[in-house]
């Protein structure tokens, strides 16, 4: 049976450089369509290691404009057109929130024809980031939500053509447009920056992202983004001190694959 939708952790760290873990990013694939979350240091290379090549990519959507998810941007437009820029056949499109357009020209300023695409080959999109928004594209649907990091900060919830859907909460302290966006998602991937007791303002925990995960019923929890201090202490019975539902720890290329919802137990039938 073909997965509707196909999900590949390309990193599950942050701006702290790490062997083990690259930037925060995620790989979603749907129908034709490679969608990538965010674009830090070391993605372009991680992308390699799941198969994709940058001209494969057809949508970058960026959470916030914190270098850890956004640094590779210029990278990107950069190895797209060098040494051939022939071999991107179709546009790339790039969102994000408010101001997005604004980082853009400013990169323009600096690089400005070593990141410029041929005209018609790259869109950029501009979110709302007051309220929820949402665009149709041929293989999914992307919403959008406001979340509590940075005045740009978005969360996204992608949902293939077949009805799997998957939520990408970028970094964010709790807030209750994040368990709106991920009412009933069939995956969660939340933030969990530090451990439970080194909490730190515009992130969540373990039992944080749990509670957020619990009230949404969602199916399942992936935490990411993980500080060193997170590599230190068991952060799957923290999470579990608000969660008991399935939960993945991330971990670099993991991959989770969604079948179809006509291809599924209904809810109540699947353990929990
Ligand atoms: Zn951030
Ligand atoms: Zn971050």
């Amino acid at each position: 049976m073909k997965a509707d939708m196909r999900i590949t952790l390309l990193g599950s760290g942050t701006c702290v450089p790490s062997l083990k873990r690259s930037a925060c990013s995620v790989l979603v694939q749907a129908g034709r369509s490679n969608i990538v979350l965010d674009t830090g240091p070391g993605t372009l290379r991680q992308l390699l290691k799941a198969g994709v090549s940058i001209f494969d990519i057809s949508h970058v959507f960026y959470s916030h404009f914190h270098p850890d998810h956004s640094a590779e941007l210029v990278s990107l437009l950069f190895a797209t057109k060098y040494p051939d820029a022939s071999r991107r056949r179709f546009a790339l499109t790039l969102g994000a929130g408010v101001g997005f357009q604004k980082l853009y020209s400013g990169l323009r300023s600096v690089y400005g024809s070593w990141i410029e695409l041929a005209p018609g080959m790259l869109n950029i999109i501009e979110l709302s980031t007051a309220t929820s928004d949402a665009i149709d594209f041929d293989d999914f649907t992307i919403r959008t939500s406001p979340v509590a990091h940075n005045a740009e900060s978005i969360a996204f919830r992608i949902t293939g053509r077949g009805g799997a859907s998957v939520v990408y909460s970028g970094d964010t302290d709790t807030c209750e447009d994040l368990v709106r966006l991920a009412r009933e998602a069939d995956v969660l991937i939340c933030e969990s920056a530090m451990p439970d007791g080194r909490k730190v303002r515009g992130h969540l925990t373990p039992s944080a992202a749990g509670e957020i995960a619990t009230r949404a019923k969602v199916d399942k929890l992936v935490l990411t983004h993980f500080y060193p201090e997170c590599d230190t202490v068991d952060v799957e019975s923290q999470c579990r001190r608000t969660y008991d539902g399935p939960l993945l720890l991330a971990e670099d290329l993991m991959t989770i694959e969604l079948p179809a919802a006509r291809h599924r137990l209904p809810r109540q039938c699947l353990n929990r």
